[in-house]
Order: C-alpha cells, then sequence, then structure tokens
C-alpha cells in the first residue's frame, strides 16, 4: 500500500459490520436502512433488466432520462436550473462522485479545508489526489462550524472547501446565514465548492438550502447526491452531479477512468423514483423524525449524553456518563456487552482529543429494531 492510503486499511463501517455478523449483534453502526424502498420503484429496476435497458454499458454521463429526471428534482425543490446534457452526471453512488471530483479538481499540494469529523471517504479521496486536508473541527455540543476560523485557515494554497450538510455523522445542518457566509468566502478567496448533500431530505427542522443557489456560486459549485439515502437503496450505488458544463466535464474525465459508466437498469428505476411527488419526501423524512426521537429518547434513558441531529439519520452520543472515554475501545467491547454495534466518531476526526469519547448510533431500521437495541443498551447502566 502506497504512502498516500497509509493506514486506510478497512473503512470503520466494514469493520463495524463485520463484527455484527459475526456476534449477531443488532448493527446500528453502518447506516443502511433495514427496509427496501418503494417497491415499484424495485419493480422498474426489474422491468428494465427484462426489457433489455441498461443491459449494456450506458451512456457515459448517464442516461438521458436519469439526468433529466436529475435536473428536473434540483429545479423542482431548489429552483436551480440545469441542462441534463453537460450539467449533470450520474455516478456510482456518491462516494465515486466524491473521488472524481478531488482526482478532477486538485493537484498535488493544494488544500482542501474539510468539516472533522469528516465522512471517511473524503481523508482518502484528498490523500489519493495528492492533497493535503485542512480540517475545520466541529465541536460537542452543537457542532457549529467557526466561521471565523474557518476564514483563517484559507491560504494561497487552498483550492477548495469541501463541505457536508446535513452533516455526517454529527446531524449539523448548516443555517442559511452560515451558507452565506462561506459563499462570500469562497467568492473573496476564489475557492471551489464541492459539497455533500446526500442527506439532502432528511433535515428535521426547515428546509435544505443548497449552497450552489447563492449568489456567485453556481460557476464554482458541485453539489453531489445520492439515490441511496432518499430511496433506500444504498446498494444500487446511484449518485450523480450537478455542476456548470465545465466542472461537470472535469469530473467525468476522472469519472470515466474509475468506472467508465455507472450500472444501467438501476438508473431507470431512480428516474421514475426522482418523479415520486412530494409526498413520499415527506413521509420519508416524517417516518425517520420519528426513528430519530424513539433513539434519542432510548439513548438518553440509557445513560448516554445525546446530541440532537437536526438531520441525517445518525445520532452522535458522548459516553463519558459510563465513565468512559474511548469510542474505539467501547464500540469494540459493545456487541460482547449488550449486543449492539456502533461507530466511533473519533476515527473522523485528526485531533485525537476532539471526537474521542463520541459514538455515532443509526436510526434507519425498523422501529422494533430500534426499541431492541434501547433495550439492549439500557443495560449498560450508565
Ligand atoms: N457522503 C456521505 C456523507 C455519506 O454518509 C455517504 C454514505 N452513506 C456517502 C457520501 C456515500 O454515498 P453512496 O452510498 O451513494 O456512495
Ligand atoms: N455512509 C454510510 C455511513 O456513514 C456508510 C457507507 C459506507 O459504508 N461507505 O454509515
Amino acid at each position: 500500500l502506497n504512502r498516500r492510503l497509509n493506514g486506510m486499511g478497512s473503512t470503520i463501517f466494514a469493520e463495524m459490520s463485520a463484527l455484527a455478523t459475526a456476534t449477531g449483534a443488532i448493527n446500528l453502526g453502518q447506516g443502511f436502512p433495514d427496509t427496501d424502498g418503494p417497491a415499484e420503484i424495485a419493480e422498474a429496476a426489474v422491468r428494465a433488466i427484462r426489457e433489455g435497458r441498461g443491459n449494456q454499458y450506458p451512456p457515459g454521463p448517464g442516461i438521458p432520462e436519469l439526468r433529466t429526471a436529475i435536473a428536473e428534482h434540483q429545479q423542482r425543490f431548489y429552483g436551480l436550473g440545469y441542462d441534463p446534457d453537460g450539467e449533470v452526471l450520474v455516478t456510482a453512488g456518491a462516494t465515486e462522485a466524491i473521488a472524481a471530483a478531488m482526482l478532477a479538481l486538485l493537484e498535488p499540494g493544494d488544500e482542501v479545508i474539510a468539516f472533522e469529523p469528516f465522512y471517511d471517504s473524503y481523508a482518502a479521496c484528498i490523500a489519493m489526489a495528492g492533497a493535503t486536508r485542512v480540517p475545520l473541527t466541529l465541536r460537542a455540543p452543537d457542532f457549529r462550524p467557526d466561521l471565523d476560523l474557518l476564514r483563517a485557515k484559507v491560504t494561497p494554497r487552498t483550492r477548495l472547501l469541501l463541505l457536508n450538510s446535513p452533516h455526517n455523522p454529527t446531524g449539523m445542518v448548516l443555517t442559511p446565514d452560515e451558507l452565506t457566509a462561506i459563499a462570500e468566502l469562497a467568492c473573496e478567496r476564489d475557492l471551489l465548492v464541492v459539497t455533500d448533500e446526500v442527506y439532502e431530505h432528511l433535515v428535521f427542522d426547515g428546509t435544505h438550502h443548497p449552497i450552489a443557489a447563492l449568489p456567485g456560486m453556481r460557476e464554482r459549485t458541485v453539489s453531489i447526491s445520492s439515490a441511496g439515502k432518499t430511496f433506500s437503496f444504498t446498494g444500487w450505488k446511484v449518485g450523480w452531479v450537478t455542476a456548470s458544463r465545465e466542472l461537470v466535464a472535469a469530473v467525468r474525465t476522472a469519472k470515466q477512468y474509475l468506472t467508465y459508466v455507472s450500472a444501467g437498469p438501476f438508473q431507470y428505476a431512480i428516474a421514475e423514483a426522482l418523479r415520486l411527488p412530494d409526498d413520499y419526501y415527506a413521509d420519508f423524512c416524517a417516518d425517520l423524525l420519528r426513528k430519530r426521537d424513539l433513539l434519542d429518547t432510548g439513548l438518553r434513558a440509557a445513560g448516554f449524553e445525546v446530541y440532537e441531529p437536526q438531520g441525517t439519520y445518525f445520532i452522535t452520543t458522548d459516553i463519558t456518563p459510563f465513565g468512559e472515554k474511548d469510542a474505539y475501545a467501547f464500540c469494540r467491547a459493545l456487541p460482547e456487552r449488550c449486543g449492539v454495534v456502533a461507530i466511533p466518531n473519533s476515527v473522523f476526526y485528526d485531533d485525537p482529543d476532539a471526537g474521542r469519547s463520541q459514538v455515532r448510533f443509526t436510526f434507519c431500521k425498523q422501529d422494533a429494531v430500534l426499541a431492541d437495541a434501547v433495550a439492549r443498551l439500557e443495560r449498560l447502566g450508565g
């Protein structure tokens, strides 16, 4: 393994899901739903396969039906106009979009400012591009970014800001004022913004605000999202990028040599999914909000310090009330102690102290599973 990927041997999600499988524990670690998305959308994928649509290499940028549906979604929810032909790119999940964006836009030695705790692929992709990650630490209890500090971290080497809102793992959602301040900084210092908005439809208070909609931002922003989260088909790996023609062309160049194209039949199905009525999106969010409250209440009752998330399907907690401070050790022992798997946020920080005692639980699970997990966690006796 080369030096750039040194220490990135196995993702924490794979490690903890393997632990869940090995021990039979309830997996509230990796973020994937235990109920599939809409049956008619699954049928649409089956139909596409049967009818021979997408079974051979689809077009590189994605099938026109899906690119059109993505552009319509950006217009319908945010009033953002993108040309399906040149300003939209279909990727193998948001993960490939992030990788392709980093590989396409960064020069070795460039600096990328990203929130920490960071979604794990950010660190790896920045490293693979030969660039340097500059963390802006989000701190408990509210995980708001310090915008003065952000400004101070911009140097002549800073090439881009890598944003994530709603934020995994903390559930922090950037406010319109924060987005405006970040946008102004990006314009003033001529920075690109890559924004990971995979949880765009999981904002519990108000609505999602894409930074691309702010003045001066459309031309410098690469927006990324994914069908995995919004439609509960994480295994299909359908993601996308919307951006200016120039930025999409750059990201597409890298994507061509990563996967060439993304799986065909699922693209037809997701084109249908994106056109589901507003009720689908509202019900999805309301359902997850109810689950958030279930798990939030349960975790508090079990003795955790709980940081209520404003979005995503994750809750970050602190284990100090149990007299413990090492999240990684806690998560490794948790299946044995009470039959539950969680994710230590500590691995998402460069600063070893900032997230040392933080543990993340997902609530994208059936109510009965969440109730069972909470009952088990109560045995910890915090
Ligand atoms: N970004 C964030 C913040 C995520 O939480 C995830 C996955 N769960 C991804 C990107 C990756 O999305 P995908 O599964 O579409 O590759
Ligand atoms: N994004 C999911 C999470 O945060 C996991 C995806 C993955 O395993 N790479 O749990």
